[in-house]
């Protein structure tokens, strides 16, 4: 059988140049990919991805447990948080868009538009529900839980559509959050809960560079040659050199059983990649000239985060997706041409695993049946993932856009308590007698807000993108009260 690894292989590595086909270790690192080139194939590709062929990825029969699947109370929560800012927003009606990245088995936005049907006035200003969801299979099973069983998924010129079972909108699928058509008239509320975490990454170390390092290696028909240099073109001060995924030689060559396929090495010269990523911020300058530093870089998120920005604030500049598409002379979509210009309203919620403020570095991680793994082991069949950069998020927002301003993050268990998580708890626990059920709900409270080492409610973060309005209104939970 095909598996994603040989596909990996063939994809990536030529194979005239793959490590079995020669005895030189110096061809070891020949066709390296980035981190982030690797993540995007085990987790999406369409044929053999992680979240592209499975479905029983979360929950207790999967690899993993979210908090939205641990209890409903979470999802209730943050569908109370949202109907807070609207109606601090002041209220506008008619125009409201749900917005989720990665929705998973769809059970935040079930919980959350349960809940939204306690609040009429709400509920009825919701006209559309928009899912960004790279995963086909994902998508029936959001279709399953949000529209019921029998309803039929259209195809359209952006992706698919349902109609919500609750709320009788259409529920619409797209595979980028760049296909959302920008609407100066709408107020989206935009929900990301361990999206970012699966994005993909760069890793960069920071390196001096020795006259060795200047000592290059071409192919010839022969083999590998030396090239060498004017030791006088060696700049002395370190350059970032990115951390790429190769073949692992011991594997192919012995096929050692459990030893993973691919390892990590460092590029041996600096790439266009590592010249231009790691100046996307200042905070990296720094480090740069530190030798030996790490750091993680994940530009898509960026991206995420710059276009919840824009979708809320209005855009501050030319999109970098027009910038592109003028380059290429391809049409942009529809929706990219002009700027919008619009009275700021909606909000963002990122919730996730990851870093306060500082940079994230030795992140990638492989879950498998709740069990940490190697993250570059049996690809397709382990969730990888890494710390999500908050700071990186909110940057990228604020430059994004001159309508917004971000809150947070702030630690998750802090976040529900101030959201009422205490209460509402309380009030269900009243409602049931069985002994078994009061001590799994009371159990599933302790989970998600303790604060342990590992707890939930300290590693997992949330922040908000909110309209610009100098500071003055921290939205709930966040320093604003209920
Ligand atoms: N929010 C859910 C699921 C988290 S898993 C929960 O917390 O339970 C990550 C989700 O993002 C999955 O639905 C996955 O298919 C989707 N996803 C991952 N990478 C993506 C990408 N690049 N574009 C769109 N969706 C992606």
């Amino acid at each position: 059988a095909r598996t994603l690894a040989d596909a990996i292989k063939v994809s990536n590595f030529p194979s005239k140049l793959r490590p079995e086909n020669f005895t030189n270790n110096n061809i070891k690192v020949t066709g390296p990919i980035s981190i982030a080139a690797f993540m995007r194939q085990v987790l999406t590709s369409p044929e053999l991805g992680y979240y592209t062929t499975r479905t029983e990825v979360f929950g207790e029969k999967g690899d993993f447990i979210t908090s939205p699947e641990i209890s409903q109370v979470f999802g209730e929560l943050v569908g109370i948080w949202t109907v807070a800012e609207w109606i601090a927003q002041g209220r506008r009606k008619h125009n409201v868009q749900l917005v989720e990245v990665g929705p998973g088995k769809g059970t935040l936005m079930d919980d959350m538009l349960r809940t939204f049907r306690n609040f009429k006035s709400f509920s009825s200003s919701i006209e559309a529900i928009y899912l960004v969801e790279a995963s086909a299979a994902l998508r029936e099973i959001q279709k399953q839980r949000l529209c019921g069983d029998d309803a039929v998924m259209e195809e359209t010129d952006i992706g698919h559509k349902s109609i919500s079972k609750h709320l009788n909108v259409p529920v619409i699928w797209v595979e980028d959050i760049r296909l959302l058509p920008h609407d100066a008239e709408k107020t989206p509320f935009i929900f990301a809960h361990e999206f970012f975490d699966a994005l993909p990454i760069h890793a960069f170390e920071s390196v001096s560079p020795t006259p060795k390092d200047n000592v290059q290696e071409i192919m010839t028909p022969t083999g590998p040659t030396k090239l060498h240099e004017p030791a006088k073109k060696v700049s002395s001060s370190p350059e970032w050199r990115e951390l790429v995924v190769t073949l692992n030689p011991k594997a192919v060559e012995e096929d050692i059983d459990g030893e993973p396929e691919f390892k990590l090495t460092l590029a041996k010269a600096s790439t266009p990649t590592s010249l231009v990523i790691p100046e996307i911020s200042d905070r990296y300058k720094a480090l740069k000239s530190r030798a030996g530093s790490t750091i993680e870089v994940s530009p898509e998120s960026r991206i995420y985060a710059a276009q919840f920005a824009r979708l809320i604030g209005g855009v501050a500049s030319p999109s970098p997706y027009n910038q592109i598409a003028a380059a290429s002379r391809k049409a942009p979509h529809p929706s990219m041409v002009a700027p919008v210009k619009r009275v700021p309203s909606g909000a963002a919620l990122i919730m996730d695993y990851g870093t306060m403020s500082t940079i994230p570095i030795n992140s990638l991680r492989g879950i498998r049946e709740h069990r940490a793994v190697p993250p570059l082991s049996s690809p397709g069949q382990v969730d990888v993932s890494a710390d999500v950069d908050f700071t990186a998020l909110a940057e990228a927002a604020i430059d994004a856009s001159e309508g917004i301003e971000v809150h947070g993050p702030v630690e998750q268990g802090d976040f529900l308590q101030m959201m009422g998580i205490a209460e509402r708890m309380h009030q269900l626990l009243r409602g049931i007698s069985d002994g078994e059920k009061k001590k799994n709900l009371e159990s599933a409270w302790r989970r998600l807000i303790e604060k342990g080492p590992n707890g939930m409610g300290r590693i997992y973060k949330v922040m908000a993108i909110i309209p610009e309005n100098g500071g003055k209104r921290p939205p709930v939970g966040f320093g604003g009260r209920l």
